[in-house]
């Protein structure tokens, strides 16, 4: 109920029940006074007649009494006035005057108590206050009753009764109640008019301060209250107003700058609480998927780090991650390819893998959205054809050119849904980037303290990284591993000759041949200057020894371009086997270098197999 209403309803009951009260008390009362002003009136007529029945006996005219009675009768007011006498009087002075002896019921009563009666008898219309009092005799006084009375003290002489009309009385009464509601309801009015006219501006602020909150509930901040008057409900309007405007000054600003750092501003939003705190929450996701991508070991943790917050975040489960080579090289390569760790290229062409250009969004840098586009790239070729199928390509920049691109697949219905996404997603993807970067850098420089810079094979830090795992492996899979150690013959004459550089070329060229013989899985090093190690698991049909011979007879066949012509060189190979030569590739090392010392000292251009005989001949 409104406070005004609730106000008027109040005050009606409250001055209607003051009303009522004072009614009820001014009745009573003046009832009250009705009564006994009454009261004392019949007491004074009966004793004037008393006073004057006496005097009339005294004076011998007490026959007379009858024309003073029905004068008395005519006095305003006074209905009747009757004398009766007790059967006393009558049996000393006779029956009186007609009606003298006649007595109702009350009179009988008084008589005989000497008790008076007085109380209303109402007729029909008129309330009539009626009053019958005993005469008694009493010897006090000069003269007194007794003087002419046979009769004791006391006793009852007769009685009269009078009737007086209570109409003027009840007239008055009414009028003065009349009079005083009449006040008390003006009274009322007036103050109810007052009370509502101080009540209004609360009213009225009370409703605009109701409308101001409820909007603000619903993060709308842009009410304001209109009152301006220097009372407290001024105050109260002037301090919601203020209290508003920070809100949605604050709220908006730190909207803004959210929306400013996730690149994306949020329309048709009107909540400010529910936009704000949702902004808030995710840039506290994106900080702390930031902070754990800072954590992660390797680029590839951060991959998948990727794609499980665009599976669980966003719902994207068919997603590649491509990884785009340095400037220059032109080529990419995919590092995840719907949550797996993948080398094939599931939803496009192949041919972006080494035109890294055909690809749209790594060549423009731009967002290729083909929900809005469906033929924007031609290079999107999932393996069974769908034409339901959409797709978004991200490019990530890294110091300025695109080094990643991620690709989302979608059912084309959804992609709404997706595009609406997709600065959040850009978030994630901008957060990660400067990490990727700098793990794909580490790498790069790792990988170049691992290789040697002028034949391109891996160096001999690299073996001491890698022998650990290599052992560890090898134990584990029972394999045995074969360890070739081989010389180039008389290398230092090439460098005397023909010069330092056609002894580098004579390097490169001997380490590519090496290299293009052996399998993917095994390694060739270039150990020292002019030597080189490789590591093999042997197999049934491939065992060090044989694929030495095969080197030695390779090299031997490399018709190797120098300025005046052709070189040939040949090579002088150890062999020794893991773990059966030594407890560590060192050890088995050493052990083919043994072997190796040999071959040199039996002739050169030939292999040998490293036997505990060997040991002692160097
Ligand atoms: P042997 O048949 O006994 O092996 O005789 P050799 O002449 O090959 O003797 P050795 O293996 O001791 O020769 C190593 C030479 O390789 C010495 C060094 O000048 C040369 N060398 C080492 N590293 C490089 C390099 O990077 N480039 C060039 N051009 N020569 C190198
Ligand atoms: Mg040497
Ligand atoms: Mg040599």
């Amino acid at each position: 109920m409104k406070l005004q209403k609730k106000s008027s309803l109040l005050a009606i009951f409250l001055f209607g029940s003051l009303a009522i009260i004072i009614v009820a008390i001014s009745l009573l009362s003046f009832r009250q006074f009705s009564l006994s002003t009454a009261k004392e009136q019949v007491r004074s007529v009966a004793e004037v007649v008393r006073v004057s029945l006496t005097e009339s006996m005294i004076n011998g005219v007490i026959d007379r009494r009858e024309s003073f009675l029905k004068r008395l009768a005519e006095v305003e007011g006074l209905l009747v006035a009757r004398v009766m006498r007790s059967p006393e009087v009558i049996r000393q002075f006779g029956q009186g005057l007609a009606g003298e002896q006649e007595v109702d019921p009350v009179e009988k009563r008084v008589m005989e108590s000497g008790v008076p009666f007085f109380g209303i008898v109402t007729d029909e219309i008129n309330p009539i206050f009626r009053g019958t009092i005993p005469f008694i005799a009493t010897q006090s006084g000069e003269p007194n009753c007794l003087q002419c009375h046979n009769t004791p003290n006391g006793a009852v002489l007769g009685a009269i009764t009078i009737h007086i009309s209570m109409n003027q009385l009840q007239a008055k009464a009414l009028l003065t109640i009349g009079v005083m509601t009449g006040i008390i309801v003006v009274f009322a009015f007036l103050l109810t008019i007052f009370f509502r006219r101080q009540l209004t501006p609360v009213m009225i602020t009370a409703t605009e301060v109701q409308g101001v909150v409820a909007k603000a509930k619903d993060g709308n901040f842009s009410g304001r209250i209109q009152y301006t008057g220097d009372d407290e409900m001024g105050d109260i309007a002037r301090d919601l107003n203020q209290l508003m405007e920070h809100l949605h000054d604050n709220l908006s600003t730190i909207t803004h700058d959210i929306s400013q750092l996730l690149h994306y501003e949020a329309t048709g939003h009107t909540n400010l609480i529910t936009t704000t705190t949702e902004m808030v929450e995710t840039l506290l996701e994106i900080a702390q998927f930031k902070q754990a991508v800072e954590e992660d070991r390797t680029k590839f943790e951060v991959y998948h780090r990727i794609g499980h917050i665009l599976r669980e975040q966003f719902g994207i489960n068919t997603c590649s991650i491509y990884e785009v080579s340095s400037p220059g090289m032109n080529h990419m390569k995919p590092v995840i390819v719907d949550g797996e760790q993948e080398s094939t290229c599931k939803w496009c062409n192949p041919e972006i893998l080494f035109q890294a250009n055909s690809c749209r969004a790594n060549r423009t840098g731009h967002v290729i959205d083909a929900i809005e586009d469906p033929l924007i790239c031609s290079q999107f070729k999932p393996i069974h054809d769908n034409p339901k199928l959409g797709h978004i390509c991200i490019p990530v920049f890294h110091s300025g050119t695109v080094g990643n691109v991620v690709q989302i697949v979608m059912d084309r219905a959804h992609g709404r849904l997706y595009q609406l996404l997709l600065p959040f997603i850009r978030a994630y993807l901008r957060e990660s980037a400067p990490t990727i970067e700098a793990k794909r850098l580490l790498d790069t420089l790792r990988e170049s303290a691992l290789r040697d810079a002028l034949t391109g094979l891996h160096n001999r830090r690299f073996l001491e990284e890698y022998v650990g795992t290599l052992e560890a492996t090898a134990k584990r899979k029972k394999h045995r591993l074969s360890v070739l150690l081989m010389d180039i013959d008389h290398f230092k004459e090439v460098n005397d000759v023909f010069g330092h550089d056609v002894g580098d070329t004579v390097l490169r060229v001997v380490a590519k041949a090496l290299a293009g013989q052996i399998r993917t899985s095994d390694m060739v090093i270039r150990y020292g200057g002019e030597e080189f190690l490789v590591i093999l698991q042997e197999g049934e049909e491939y065992s060090g020894e044989r694929m030495a011979e095969k080197l030695r007879l390779a090299v031997a066949a490399l018709k190797i371009p120098i300025p005046s012509g052709i070189m040939r060189k040949t090579i002088s190979i150890g062999v020794a086997g893991f773990p059966s030569d030594g407890e560590d590739i060192w050890e088995v090392i050493k052990c083919a270098d043994i072997a190796l010392y040999d071959a040199k000292h039996n002739g050169r251009n030939r292999v040998v197999t490293y036997t505990p005989q060997l040991v002692g001949k160097e």
